[in-house]
């Protein structure tokens, strides 16, 4: 495979972090109350490849908040048990062109797949309406032990974070409730809403995205512990639904302009993959208006138009 020299990656991850560092645009999520107490100047990148080596630079091993970031991930548990198939047609798979958390959205696709896809809200806490054993404290540890597994390292919860949106979620509680009016979330809406809360708390740092990601470019397996996750078609199909929707309403431009498989959360995290290669992790809490942090944007296509020129479409 083509992986680019670690004197490249090195030199390509230092450019990034020096271009960016200055950008003071935009602002961290408030809508979470402990989101905006984080320090908006916090900023760090990692790339982690295939074969396990890792590049930091800056903030890369601050620990936040994964939030939407862990939605491809939880995801894969259900492609992986369920089937690809269970996905496309219980879930679905499609864009919503409108913001992550959107009644309207949902109200739209109501009599057809009204959670739309596992990485906006609705459809991500359907997810998790459906991770088995179906008891909540079994489904919590399924939950915690993929994301350990596909970071290579026990995760913490944030409690912080995970007490401040728990007591300020009553969109996403609406959203639960109407989910299970129409019959895509199993069980009760509490539940799955509550595990959805604090899946989003799990604090994780850039690295760590990097390892998560790294996974899935490496077709599942671990490339620092070496364990195999989920299987390579599996990742290969997290990675599709990273691709249609990983950046919120602004995916087309993402991969317009970077042409990787992505996912941001509101904590500030985003995570890149590059199949094959590599994965970029960035940290940066000031977010643009569909939920994207601005720096790790600018980092990650700093760093994709360095190593791999305009991402995977280059031949
Ligand atoms: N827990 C957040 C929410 O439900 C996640 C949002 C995000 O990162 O997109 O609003």
């Amino acid at each position: 495979t083509d992986i680019p020299s670690q004197a490249r990656i090195k030199a390509a991850v230092d450019k990034a972090y020096a271009a960016a560092k200055g950008n003071t645009a935009g602002k961290n999520a408030d809508y979470i109350p402990a989101l905006a107490q984080v320090p908006p100047g916090l900023f760090g990148i990692a790339v982690v490849t295939v074969q396990g080596k890792v590049y930091t630079v800056g903030d890369a091993g601050v620990e936040f908040a994964i939030e939407s970031v862990s939605k491809p991930f939880a995801a894969s548990w259900v492609i992986e048990k369920k089937g690809e198939q269970w996905l496309e047609d219980k879930i679905g798979v499609n864009q919503t062109g409108m913001p992550f958390n959107s009644i309207l959205a949902l109200e739209a696709h109501a009599q057809t797949k009204p959670a739309m896809n596992p990485l906006v809200n609705a459809g991500a806490i359907a997810i998790d309406s459906w991770i088995e054993p179906a008891e909540p404290a079994a489904r919590w540890a399924t939950i915690s032990q993929l994301m350990n597994d596909y970071a290579g390292r026990t995760l913490s919860l944030n409690q912080v974070v995970y007490e401040s949106e728990a007591s300020s979620n009553e969109h996403n509680r609406a959203i639960a409730r109407l989910l299970k009016g129409y019959g895509t979330l199993d069980g009760d809406p509490e539940v799955a809403l509550d595990l959805y809360t604090r899946q989003c708390s799990i604090n994780v740092t850039a690295k760590d995205l990097a390892v998560m990601g790294a996974t899935l470019a490496n077709g599942g397996s671990n490339p620092l512990t070496g364990k195999r996750i989920v299987a390579s078609d599996t990742a290969e199909r997290t990675l599709a639904v990273m691709s249609t929707t990983g950046l919120y309403e602004t995916t087309g431009a993402w991969t317009w302009n970077v042409g990787l498989p992505a996912k941001s959360g509101v904590g500030g995290g985003i995570v890149a993959v590059a199949p094959g290669k590599f994965a970029i992790a960035t940290f940066a809490p000031p977010l643009d208006e569909a939920g994207n942090s601005i720096k790790g944007q600018q980092a990650i296509e700093s760093i994709v138009r360095e190593l791999i020129g305009a991402g995977v479409f280059e031949t």
